[in-house]
């Protein structure tokens, strides 16, 4: 969170104009700095990732009936925004070494109602971009990131919301970016801006002309000004986080059954989460997650479950967990330890302590 004194001096603007929400001087303010900071021509803001994913995949007029190719590995977010916007999910295995989707089983699944790709960078980690470019270009898809986990992260120097078609990226509490709660879309093609902002404000194009069936989605003057503010910070947030992530490699690294998670090649991390994966360990990962627990440690099985073996989507034929093995592996045996800014490295080493007591 921001300093106290500093968030009231942002806010108090509020005070004085009265304009609490709709696109006010805050939010126009976040916007330009977000689209600085992203190197990206647009962004748009929401109340939320969810809504800004679930925006951008209707924005895109695919034809009903159409299939998008996602992971299960994933928050249920993703697979809710592309099944809500009237497409069928199809489920694509990911890699054993970053999470991501697997860009070398994603053609076997294209079909002709394939419309869309929805990869989701994990924990940070990038997706094969380039790779995930040509398929889309050689098969006419377009490319719909869940960047949640990669605000911040650069790949060869880029900014990762420059991939793709759009990258939506979640501003929630929990995320190393935050405005309380928020998120927002970054797309460079520009005839995508006022469908956009419409489509988050009921349609609404001008103040006598609605063009779009719209809802409201909107990022209210406190949910920017907190944005405002904790980008001043962003730098902090990430290297006080880099640090307990060092800390943490060198307690758990070689240790034997644990698997970390690597650097990527040209990747700058913004060291969002820190997933462990147990095996062969001797002690499971809900092992392990119990014993934090009964210390008053709250780690996150994350992602578990997977969102293809959720009830809601039983009925599909591209559900099952069967079908995506890594995945399934994975998320019965990983866990992400606590990480933030004011996590202390004492803090962090009575968590390893405590993981390390387990191993049998
Ligand atoms: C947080 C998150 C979302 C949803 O974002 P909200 O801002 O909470 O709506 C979507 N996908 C992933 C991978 C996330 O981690």
């Amino acid at each position: 969170m921001p300093d106290f004194e500093e968030y009231c001096a942002e806010i108090r603007k509020l005070w004085d104009s009265r304009w609490l929400t709709n696109m006010g001087v805050e939010h126009r303010t976040l916007q330009r700095e977000l689209e600085a900071f992203l190197n990206c021509p647009h962004v748009t803001l929401y109340t939320n990732g969810h809504l800004a994913l679930e925006n951008i995949i209707s924005a895109m007029r695919f034809p009903p009936g159409g299939e998008a190719i996602t992971t299960p590995f994933t928050f249920a977010s993703t697979t809710h925004a592309i099944a809500r916007s009237g497409l069928t999910p199809v489920f694509c295995d990911v890699r054993v070494d970053d999470y991501t989707i697997d860009v070398d089983k994603i053609e076997s699944l294209i079909t002709k109602k394939t419309v869309a790709i929805v990869p989701v960078h994990v924990y940070g980690n990038m997706c094969d971009v380039e790779r995930i470019d040509e398929i889309a270009q050689a098969h006419n898809l377009k490319v719909i990131y869940d960047a949640a986990h990669a605000f911040a992260v650069k790949y060869k120097g880029k900014s990762s919301a420059n991939f793709g078609d759009a990258s939506m990226f979640s501003f929630h509490a929990t995320k190393v970016f935050n405005t309380i709660e928020g998120g927002a879309v970054c797309f460079k093609d520009d005839s995508l801006v006022e469908e956009l902002d419409a489509m988050k404000n009921f349609g609404i194009c001008s103040p006598e002309r609605v063009e779009y069936v719209g809802g409201n989605a909107k990022m209210n003057e406190f949910q920017a000004a907190m944005g405002i503010c904790n980008l001043r910070r962003l730098d902090g947030e990430i290297s006080k986080r880099k640090s307990a992530v060092e800390r943490y490699r060198n307690r758990l690294g070689g240790v034997g059954g644990l698997k970390l998670n690597e650097p990527q090649k040209d990747v700058e991390s913004n060291y969002a989460y820190f997933p462990v994966v147990f095996d062969g360990f001797g002690a499971t990962r809900d092992d392990a997650f119990n014993k934090l627990d009964e210390h008053g440690i709250t780690a996150r099985k994350y992602f578990y479950p997977l969102t293809n073996s959720f009830k809601c989507y039983a009925s599909l034929s591209t559900s099952g967990v069967e079908k995506t093995p890594i995945a399934a592996r994975l998320a019965d045996r990983v866990l992400t330890l606590p990480l933030y800014a004011d996590l202390t490295l004492e803090d962090v080493d009575r968590i390893c302590d405590v993981i390390l007591s387990l191993k049998r």
